[in-house]
C-alpha cells in the first residue's frame, strides 16, 4: 500500500515516515500543499494523510482541490486544534477521517487500516491462499501453520499479490502501490523480492503459490499457470 504523507514539519515527517514504512507501506512525503497536488496527479496513491496546517496551500484546501478533480483516495487529516470547527470544515472539504496532534502512533495505524479496509478489495484482514494465510492487521504470514518471517518489503509485495489472488499483477502495478517515489524503473528490484518471496513461500513445497507470466507480471493462486 502506498501513502502520501503531507507535512511541514520535518521532525514529525521523519518519524511518521519512517515508522509508517516499518509497517510495510511505501510513502512518499509532500511538504507543503502544492508539492502534494502535484504528487497525487502524478501517482496512485492508497491514501493520503495530510497535515490541515501547511504553508501556502493549507490541507483543507488541499482536500478540496483532490475532491475537485476526482480524486477518490481516502484523506485522513492531522490537526493540532481539536476545535469542532476544525474538523467540520475537514469532513465538508472531503476528508474522511482526521485525529488531533499529539496522537499515538497506535491511533494512526489502526485510522489507516480503518480507511483502507473501506475499499472492498481490502477486505478482509486474513487472507487464505490454499494453506498461506496473511494475516494483514498483525503482518503474520504462515504457510501449512509454519510461521514465515518476512522483511516489510517482502510482506507488502506478498499482501498486495494476496489481494489480488488469481489476477495477473503487472510490474508497474507493483512499482505504484508497493515502492515509493524513490523506484528506479530500471532495477531488478521486484524480480529480486519476489524471488526472495518465491524461496520463502514456495521453497520446496510441492504447491507453488507464485507464479511468473514472462513479460506481464506475477500471480498468486494455487492454479499453476504453467511456468
Ligand atoms: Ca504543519
Amino acid at each position: 500500500m502506498r501513502i502520501l504523507l503531507v507535512e511541514d514539519e520535518p521532525r514529525m515527517a521523519n518519524v511518521i515516515a519512517k515508522g509508517l514504512r516499518e509497517q510495510s507501506y511505501a510513502v512518499d512525503v509532500a511538504t507543503d500543499g502544492e508539492e502534494a497536488l502535484y504528487q497525487t496527479s502524478v501517482n496512485d496513491y492508497d491514501l493520503i494523510v495530510l497535515d490541515v496546517l501547511l504553508p501556502h496551500v493549507d490541507g483543507f484546501e488541499v482536500c478540496r482541490e483532490l475532491r475537485k478533480r476526482e480524486h477518490v483516495t481516502p484523506v485522513l487529516m492531522l490537526t493540532a486544534r481539536a476545535a469542532v470547527d476544525d474538523r467540520i470544515t475537514g469532513f465538508d472539504a472531503g476528508a474522511d477521517d482526521y485525529l488531533t496532534k499529539p496522537f499515538a502512533f497506535r491511533e494512526l495505524l489502526a485510522r489507516i487500516r480503518a480507511l483502507l479496509r473501506r475499499d472492498p478489495q481490502l477486505r478482509p484482514d486474513v487472507l487464505e491462499i490454499g494453506d498461506l494465510v496473511v494475516d494483514s492487521a498483525n503482518h503474520r504470514v504462515s504457510r501449512a501453520g509454519i510461521e514465515v518471517q518476512l522483511t516489510a518489503k517482502e510482506y507488502a509485495l506478498l499482501e498486495y499479490l494476496a489481494r489480488r489472488t488469481g489476477q495477473l499483477v503487472s510490474r508497474a502495478e507493483i512499482a505504484a502501490h508497493v515502492w515509493d517515489d524513490s523506484f528506479d524503473p530500471f532495477s531488478n528490484a521486484i524480480e529480486v523480492y519476489m524471488n526472495r518471496l518465491r524461496k520463502k513461500i514456495d521453497g520446496s513445497n510441492s504447491t507453488k503459490l507464485l507464479h511468473t507470466r514472462r513479460g506481464e507480471g506475477y500471480i498468486l493462486d494455487v492454479r499453476g499457470v504453467g511456468d
